[in-house]
């Protein structure tokens, strides 16, 4: 028999998990904000300035890094809202819960993931 998710319990878990992400990348945009400030000191030395070149493409790295996360986790809420949530994108599989646990925006089973990840 096929147990059924409590999806209430994931529903939550992805919602904590929004909040900590959301909170990190707060915490992390200000401290990249006062790194701005210091390096903005030195904006005439052409070696700083292509380092702050590569700190600020760092930091749009993140941005996106995050952004992609919270994509993923308000595409879980919705799987949760129309109950198609914990099947993989892939196989259509069930995705352990395990791994949901773990991971509650996951989108593939781990199996899938390996497969993807190999190649
Ligand atoms: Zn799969």
């Amino acid at each position: 028999m096929e147990q059924k998710l409590d999806l209430q319990k994931y529903k939550k878990l992805l919602l904590n998990e929004r909040d900590r992400i959301e909170l990190e990348h707060r915490v992390l945009s200000a401290s990249a904000a006062e790194e701005g400030y210091e390096l903005a000191d030195y904006d005439n030395h052409p070696a700083d300035a292509a380092s702050d070149t590569y700190e600020r493409t760092k930091d749009l790295a993140i941005d996106e890094n995050y952004r992609e996360i919270l994509d993923r986790i308000s595409d879980a809420l919705k799987k949760i809202d129309n109950e198609s949530y914990g099947q993989c994108d892939r196989c259509g599989k069930a995705i352990h819960p395990n791994r949901l646990r773990a991971i509650p925006y996951a989108t593939l089973c781990i199996e899938c993931q390996e497969t993807l990840e190999r190649r």
